[in-house]
């Protein structure tokens, strides 16, 4: 039963080490976020909304809705999502396939993380964020950690 983990740990290694950044990109707050699933590569966002299927914590399945622009923390969700608690899990909601990466961990606490990609400058690049709702907590993962620069992240 370990097999989406592991998937998961696949995508995630191939995407990290894929690309090499010559110039720092900075990516502004507001800046819309193009998002893809890493196992179908459909894209998630569409129009002004990031579409995920979520587990809440009491077991349901349901759908999130959240913002495609950076640093803009709206959410919109047809199932109880209680503040602080940590969902279940994220999935992508065509192939179903979970976004939850093992082994990773939320720079805010110790709650779970889940992935997907982002288009940045014209490739796809990991972009982390925190299970537990309410959280504010994303970063982007890549080798070229450096040279893609948030705003308002830790490197400024
Ligand atoms: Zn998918
Ligand atoms: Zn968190």
């Amino acid at each position: 039963m370990n097999q989406t983990q592991n998937e998961s740990a696949d995508w995630f290694q191939l995407f990290c080490q894929k690309h090499k950044f010559n110039v720092r990109t900075r990516i502004t707050s507001g800046a819309y976020l193009h998002s893809y699933c890493p196992h179908c590569q459909k894209e998630l966002t569409e129009g002004n909304v990031l579409k995920l299927e979520v587990i809440n914590p009491a077991g349901e399945t349901g759908i999130v809705e959240l913002s495609p622009y950076l640093n803009v923390y709206e959410r919109k969700t047809d199932i109880a999502l209680p503040e602080g608690e940590e969902v279940r899990d994220l999935r992508c909601p065509y192939c179903h396939k979970s976004l939850k990466l093992k082994g990773r961990k939320c720079g805010l606490g110790d709650s779970s993380v889940a992935g997907f990609l982002v288009g940045v400058s014209n490739v796809k690049v990991p972009f982390l964020i925190c299970m537990r709702i309410g959280c504010p907590w994303h970063t982007i993962a890549s080798e070229d950690q450096d040279k893609i620069i948030l705003d308002e992240s830790d490197e400024w």
